[in-house]
Order: C-alpha cells, then structure tokens, then sequence
C-alpha cells in the first residue's frame, strides 16, 4: 500500500497554480502563503483520521483562494429587510434619509466644524449643534443627546439623582431587550430605586406614600415593548407632575420609542408624543433617535435648561458624547422636521410605517409577475399582518400585504436559508410552508436585485 502522505504537495507548489497567481493582485504574499499552506494542513489531518481523498493541486489551491476571499470581505454587509418590520434592531433599527447619510459621509471623510465658531473663530461645544433642532422638535427648553437611550438614562439618573432615591411603578420595571433592564440601569447612575405598587395596578398614593426627604425624582417608563392587559392601571404622567410639584420632586419621563409626529391620522395607534410628554410638566423626557424619528442610533433628553446644563456638565458626558457621524447624520434628520408633512413622507422610518395597504398591494402584485417568471417558483399575494417591532407599539399588528413564495425541491426553510446567506442577503418570514416577503421594508431601488437574490436562490 502506498502511504498517502507522500502525494501531498509542497507548499510551493500550491502557491504556484494559477488560483493563487492570480491572487497576488487582492491578497498579501504572507496571506497567500499561510492559506496554502492551511489547505494543506487540512487535507493532512483528513488523511490523518484514515479518510480516502483524492489529493489535487489546483483543488488545493482554488480552496486556499476561497479562504482567502472570505477573510477579506467585510462581516457586515447589506441587507434587503423584507420582513416587514420597520424597527428591526436586529437590522440596524432605523436606515437613514439621504440626507443624514449624505451628511455622516461628509463628515466621515473630512473636516468640520464639530467645535469649532466659524464666525468668532473660539471653540465652541459639540452639543450646541443639534440643540436648537432638538428643542424645535421636543419643544424642550433646552435638549441634548448622548449614544442611546440606555445612556441617556444613566446619565440623567447620574446627575439628577444620584445618591438619592427614584420611584418607579412596578409595572413599568422592564427588560427593553439584549439586557437592558431598568433596575440595573438605574443601579450603574448611583440612584436607588424605590419599587412601588404591583405588576399591573399602581396608584397615585402608591407614590405618593414612598416619598421620603431622600427622594429626588418621580420616575415613568413607557411601555414599549409590552403591555399589561385586563385588570391593570397606571398612573398617568400629569398626576405624576402634579404630586412632583406638590412634593418639589422631579419627573423624569423614559418614553423610549419617541414619536414626534402624531401618526394616528395614517391609520397607526398613538404612543405618547415627545411634545406631549414636555407640554404635560415631565421636567426630562428621554427617548431613542433611532425608533420612530427615524434618525441615527442616539439618546436624546429634552427638558429643563438647569438639569440639562447639569447633565451636560457631568463627568459620563464625555464617554457618552455622539461622535462627529452621528451628530451629522442626526443635524440633517431634525431638519428634516422643519416640515411634517415632509418629514412623514421622506424619513424611511415613517415613510415605512405609514405606507398604504393599496401601495404595498400595487408593489406586490407588480413584483409578484416578475418572481412567477422565473422557472420552478410559485408566488402569491395576500393581506397579512406586520408589527413594528424594535421597541416601540408593542402589540401593534399594521395590516400588510405579504408575497407568498415557494421553489420547487425546496423546503420554506431551505429557501429562505439560501436567501440570507446569497448576495445580497434577504431575510424573510417563514410562515405556514411559505417563505413570506413584505415589501413595506424594501426600498424601490432595491427591487431589482431582490430579484436577482430570488433566482439565485432557487437555481
Ligand atoms: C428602546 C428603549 C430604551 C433603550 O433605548 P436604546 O436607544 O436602544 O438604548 C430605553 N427605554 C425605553 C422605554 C425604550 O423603549
């Protein structure tokens, strides 16, 4: 018997084959040579275990050259979102409008004047860039923004709170998701948290009872990706205000999801609007730039002038502070809002959200004529029904239209498999035997490839 071992070839002779020639153009010698030299390695430790394979040099090669391609492209890369969930955090939560992006590019590739007075030549603060955008749309006396709403809490609790106790409703005691619960929240800002009523009935008195001369704040934190049915009751913000004022207490409002414009008239329900929250007394409200204002992931508290000099003047502000990108990409957002109408009809966010049951169907049926031309694919349309996700309208089914698909000699699953890992990636819904495509989430422009990612798949 011959001893397998001797047909393995020599690492030079790899890098030789014309795979690897070719390749010096994309990839380092170092790298070219610890791939080929990995292959090999491999086809060893196979031989090793007993197993038969057949040793070829250009095999070897065109494996090594694989390898090598998928160290070199990037993680991360796009991706057609055709679940139908507008907020999906999973997906990055909020795409941009063209002008943020426009302007995270900008000011990505270049200089600017992050803090820098053009006019007067002194430096100036990074902060005082967005905040006349900011309180325009809060109707704040004074705004500000940090990286999330996670840190817009501790920062907040941290400057208004700290060493003294909040009182939060126990039903309002909430995971948001990927670990961010309140108590723990809370407990990293130095404030103690002062638990009152029951999971789903807390009364005014309940409050009112936990006061003590340690208090600093009165706390309420929005439902936002959950509800407490039935037999429940809350505490509504003005009473909140109303004991705070009685008391010389503060009110801060976590509203999380923070919508600015009312969109009940396009058919959505009504969280609580920022404007709302400021106008009712809550002396913060915090709440996330990238859920429905459809900005670049952020934190933003709007409120008193005092407490937000107080917060911008604490210690965490300078590890919590935006980065040049995102205080661009959020500057072109809020301006965006000079005008409502517009805004709506512009922001991806809430373009998305309030897309009409008939435009998803014209789409849909349009797309659905393409799909069934490809061999081997059958597609239908459907009404259906969306959520919103990412934190925000919890419980909030949006009617939508959906594009059933299957492929011959596939499974739902197989087929959608195929699809997120194609290129580009597509993730879909997999429900009843069907691979479901919502085309609320896929922008015009992306149709043409989604297409091209469907015939590849079934190929
Ligand atoms: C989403 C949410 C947060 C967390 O916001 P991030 O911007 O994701 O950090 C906090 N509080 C509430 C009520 C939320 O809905």
């Amino acid at each position: 018997m011959s001893n397998p071992f001797r047909d393995l070839p020599s690492v030079t002779k790899v890098l030789a084959a014309p795979a690897l020639t070719g390749a010096r153009e994309r990839h380092s010698p170092d790298a070219i040579t610890a791939a080929a030299r990995a292959a090999i390695d491999a086809i060893r430790t196979r031989l090793a275990s007993g197993e038969v394979v057949a040793v070829d040099v250009d095999a070897l090669a065109a494996e090594a050259l694989a390898a090598l391609d998928a160290q070199a492209a990037p993680v991360m890369r796009p991706v057609i979102n055709a679940t139908g969930v507008v907020l999906h955090t999973n997906l990055g939560r909020s795409p941009l409008h063209e002008d943020a992006a426009r302007a995270a590019y900008e000011a990505a590739r270049g200089y600017l004047n992050l803090e820098l007075d053009l006019t007067t030549g002194k430096r100036a603060s990074r902060q005082e860039n967005v905040r006349a955008g900011l309180k325009a749309v809060t109707g704040g006396e004074s705004a500000t923004a940090v990286n999330n709403c996670a840190a817009a809490t501790v920062i907040a609790l941290r400057a208004v709170a700290a060493g003294k106790e909040v009182i939060v409703s126990r039903g309002q005691l909430v995971e948001i998701g990927g670990s961010f619960r309140i108590p723990d929240v809370m407990a990293v800002s130095g404030a103690a948290l002062r638990e009152v009523g029951t999971t789903n009935i807390t009364r005014l008195s309940d409050y009112e009872r936990a006061i003590t001369p340690n208090t600093a704040a009165l706390m309420r934190v929005h439902c936002s990706n959950y509800r407490v049915r039935g037999y429940t009751r809350a505490v509504e913000l003005s009473e909140l205000v109303e004991l705070g004022r009685k008391h010389n207490l503060l009110v801060i409002d976590d509203a999380g999801s923070g919508q600015l414009i009312d969109l009940t008239p396009f058919g959505l329900p009504g969280e609580p609007l920022i404007s709302a929250s400021v106008a009712t007394g809550a002396d913060l409200v915090l709440f996330s730039g990238d859920k429905l204002l459809g900005g670049p992931q952020c934190g933003i508290i709007a409120g008193r002038a005092a407490l937000i000099e107080r917060i911008e003047r604490d210690p965490l502000m300078r590890a919590f502070r935006l980065d040049k990108m995102t205080l661009a990409a959020l500057e072109a957002t809020l301006l965006l809002y000079r005008d409502p109408a517009k805004a709506v009809r512009e922001i991806p966010t809430l373009r998305m959200l309030t897309t009409t049951l008939a435009e998803l169907k014209r789409r849909s049926d349009a797309f659905a004529a393409w799909v069934r031309a490809i061999p081997g694919v059958t597609a239908g349309v459907w009404e259906d029904e969306s959520f919103v996700g990412g934190g925000s309208l919890p419980d909030v089914s949006v009617p939508t239209m959906v594009l059933g698909l299957s492929a011959e000699g596939l499974s739902e699953a197989e087929l959608a498999a195929r699809l997120r890992v194609g290129t580009p990636a597509v993730v879909t819904r997999v429900q009843d035997g069907r691979v479901l495509l919502d085309l609320r989430c896929v922008f015009e422009r992306q149709e043409a490839e989604l297409l091209g990612a469907i015939t590849q798949a079934v190929l």
